[in-house]
Formats: structure tokens, sequence, C-alpha cells
């Protein structure tokens, strides 16, 4: 056993002062050269800190008492902030937690991707960068008989009973919860206990388009039955005419995941709408959307900036869920392909193509690491390749196919610093070469950030 050198004990209480913070926000201060890890703690900030926990090369701590606040501390408005595992930088101005985020991108890219030439350009924020979340997922519980909704305790599953609204989300999603909860309750509807695997409601999911107001509610239920479903319905659709779609999806399973197999559209449309843009995008309850739509569009206008398409160009969208992407691509190509898992999501992808007369599009189901190698046997021959892969990133056959491909330009949207970092590294090596990053702030007061990368086959290959 390595003897652990730490110069902290476990439950000592220390004068700490900070210099940096890490990706996930919290405060970095030395002792020693040993690191101690300190959540709200800010840079330039000295403080009484408790010693939580000891590892061998870096410790954590508890904030007590700041001596001096940095002038980037601000109240967070949120009345539990610090009981939510939803926002980590309430605490700090946008502008440090832009800058934060624009410094965890640059050091993935030196640490990660060896790649220190690469600019990162300053992260791009949201000029009012609250109440911007088009979608919720509101865990359901009970106490004193009483139906609550609320998110998580941090690194729990005890609902936060007393969040009064939650501030970085759309409004009327915000009210929609709350009236679901309201009448589910007076209708004795029971919530999911997640311990015994026993009750009703587990989740309720909400999602407005941020142009149109238009709002599905999706009810989460462990049971086949949806009880008092009729009266559940009618109140919620007298009180709230935004509302269009009321969705029930069943959840049988002991499970983290929210959203079962099952999907039944039991009022309205099977659909909400949304547009960005110029383009109108249907949207059903399982297909995923960006949650940040101001931000979503520059996103894609920086996508396709470095897409830079032209008309005779063929072009694969990976990863393109409903085709929001795609259908932009489309736009100015001479064909898009498109390739998701999700076959809710390629069947809204194709019926959001049809419904901006885009015919230049076409759509397929599958796993992009086994659709792209079999593309390229079938001997498509993509100018540009856009690729936007969940947080774990792109398989290493689908990298590997990109590459035998050949395409003249790739652009990767990624909301994984890390991931992205990795797969970069196997462009570089197989010919590619990143040209420049730039850091998209979709989830302000989070600790999440997008990117964008532009990425050329380098002439020397
Ligand atoms: N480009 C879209 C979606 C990006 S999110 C947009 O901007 O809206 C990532 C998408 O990848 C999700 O729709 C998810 O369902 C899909 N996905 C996850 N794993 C995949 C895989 N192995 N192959 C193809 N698509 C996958």
């Amino acid at each position: 056993m390595a003897k652990h050198t730490a110069p902290v004990k476990k439950n000592e209480i220390i004068t700490l002062k900070f210099e940096d913070l890490t990706h996930e926000g919290n405060g970095v201060g030395k002792i020693d050269g040993y690191p101690l890890f300190v959540p709200y703690a800010l840079p330039g900030e000295e403080a009484k800190v408790k010693v939580v926990k000891v590892n061998k090369n870096f410790g954590f701590g508890k904030l007590l008492e700041v001596a001096n606040q940095s002038g980037e501390r601000v109240e967070p408005p949120c009345n539990v902030y610090y009981q939510c595992g939803g926002c980590q930088l309430q605490h700090m101005s946008y502008q440090l937690q832009l800058e934060m985020k624009q410094n965890q991108v640059k050091n993935v890219m030196r640490k990660i991707a060896h790649l220190d030439h690469v600019p990162v350009h300053p992260a791009l924020g949201m000029e009012d960068p609250w109440r911007y979340r088009n979608k919720v997922q509101m865990p359901v519980g009970e106490k004193n008989g009483e139906l609550i909704t609320g998110f998580y305790r941090m690194r729990s599953h005890d609902i936060i009973d007393d969040m009064e609204t939650c501030v970085i989300q759309d409004e009327l999603n915000d009210r929609s919860v709350h009236a679901v909860r309201r009448i589910a309750n007076r209708l004795g509807i029971k919530a999911y206990d997640e311990k015994a695997d026993r009750g009703v409601l587990r989740h309720i999911m909400v999602r407005t388009g941020n142009e149109t107001n238009q709002t599905m509610i999706v009810l989460v239920t462990r049971t086949e039955k949806l009880p008092h479903k009729d009266e559940l319905i009618r109140e919620l659709t007298e009180t709230f005419p935004h509302v269009k779609s009321i969705v029930h999806n069943i959840n049988n399973k002991r499970t983290n995941v929210i959203l079962g197999r099952k999907t039944k559209v039991i009022w309205g449309e099977e659909y909400i709408y949304d547009t960005i843009g110029d383009i109108r995008f249907a949207i059903s309850a399982k297909s995923f959307y960006q949650v940040n739509p101001p931000q979503t569009k520059k996103l894609y206008e920086k996508a396709l900036e470095y897409a830079d398409i032209k008309s005779d160009d063929i072009v694969v969208d990976a990863y393109c869920g409903i085709g929001t992407i795609s259908l932009f691509l489309a736009q100015e190509a001479k064909k898009v392909y498109g390739v998701e898992v999700v076959p809710e999501a390629i069947s809204d992808a194709k019926k959001n193509a049809e419904l901006n007369g885009i015919t230049n599009a076409e759509f397929f189901v599958g796993e992009a690491e086994k659709v792209m190698p079999w593309w390229k046997a079938q001997g498509l021959k993509p100018d540009v390749i856009v690729v936007d892969p969940p947080r774990k990133g792109c398989e290493v056959d689908f990298l590997n196919a990109m590459i035998e491909m050949e395409p003249e330009r790739i652009v990767y949207v990624s909301c994984n610093p890390s991931t992205l970092a990795r797969d970069l590294r196997v462009l570089e090596d197989g010919g590619y070469r990143a040209l420049e990053v730039q850091p998209v702030d979709m989830f302000p007061q989070t600790n999440h950030i997008e990117c964008v990368v532009k990425i050329e086959r380098s002439l020397s290959n």
C-alpha cells in the first residue's frame, strides 16, 4: 500500500487560498503543492475550509467561511441552489462561467488531444442566461401523503420538496409541472416509490417550443393504466390552452432511465412544433431536441459556416436526431444523408423534411458506427461530414470509416469536451487537422459546454 502523503487530515479545519477552478466549477487551493477541491470557492478568495476527503494526490473540502469575497461572486437566485444537483455555477458571474468553460476546452485540447496550437475561441454566451431550458423531466414523490415534485438533492434520489421554481427552466414548463402535480394530487394518483418499486406516477416531462409556445406533457407511470386519465386531461387542457399534446409513457423497470418503451398519445397531437431560423420542426416525445433554442441557432450557424457547403456537395449528418442540422445543410448541399439510432427521431426527421419542402435529404435508422462502414462499402463519398454524437463520443469504427471516406471537411459538434478531444486525436492521426474550436454555452449556470470544431483533410496525406 502506498503511504499517503497528504499534508492535511480528514475533518481538519484550515485556511486556504484559491487559485483556480476545476472543469466542474470547484475552487482549487493548494497546501504544500497538495490540491484541495472545494465546491463554491472562487479564485482569489481565501476561506476557512473543512477537509472532508483525503486521497493520495488530492482532497476535497467544504467551504465554511469566505474571508475576502471575489468580485466574481454573485448571489444565486435559486432558493435551493446549494442542495440541487442541477446547477453548479450560479454563485459565479456569467463572465467567469464563460471564461471557465473556454479554459476547460483549452485544457482538454492540450492534455487529451495534444493540440496546443488549435485556437479555442471565447465561449459564445447568452444575453440573458436564465429560463432557457425548453424541456424538464421532473421526478414525482410523496411526503406526508401528498404528491411532491422537485429535482433530486445532490448525489441522492431524495426529492427537494421546497423548490419554488427552476430559474433555468421555461416558465410555461414550470407552471405545467406544478399544475400536473396539483391535479394528480387532488385526484389521488399515487407517486412511484422507487425503493419499494410500487405506486404509479414516476416523472412529469414537459417540453415547450420556444418560438411557438406549444407544450407537450408526458406522464411517465410504472403502471399500464393511468388512473383518472380523463379527468386529468380535462383539467389540464382547460387550465392550459398552450398544451397541444398529452402523452402517456409506461416505464415498469427498476431503472434510472426516465422514459420506458411504450408511448401512447392520450390527447391532442403526436408532435409539438418549433422553429429555428426558417425551418419548422415537429418533435415527438422520444426524440432528442436541443434544450436551449436561441443558443442552438448560434451553434448551427457556426456548424454551417464551418461546413462551408457548395451546391454540388454530398453531405453526411451523423447522429442527426430529428434532422435539425441535416435540413439546414440540405438547403445548401446537393444531397444529405442522415443517420440516427432512435427510430422515432428518424420518423420525425422524414416528416420535418416534408414539412419544409426539402427533397434532397434521406434518413436512416441505425448505429452510426455500423451504418458508416456500410455506406463506405457501398461507395458513398461525402464531401463533408457533420457529427454530433452523445456524451460518450464516437466509436472507433465510426471514426475509421469517416477517415477512409476521405471527406474534404468534417464538422464535429460535441457536448463533452473530453470525448471530443479523444476523437480529435484519432482524426489527426488519420490525416485530418482541427483548425479552430468554438465553444457555445448551451447550458448556462451548469458546468456543461458545447463545442463545434472545424476540421479539414490535410494536404500532406
Ligand atoms: N444533431 C441532432 C442530435 C444530436 S444529439 C441535434 O442537434 O438535434 C445526439 C443524437 O445521437 C441523439 O439523437 C441520439 O439518439 C443519437 N445517437 C446516440 N447513439 C447513437 C449511435 N450509436 N448511432 C447513431 N445515433 C446515435
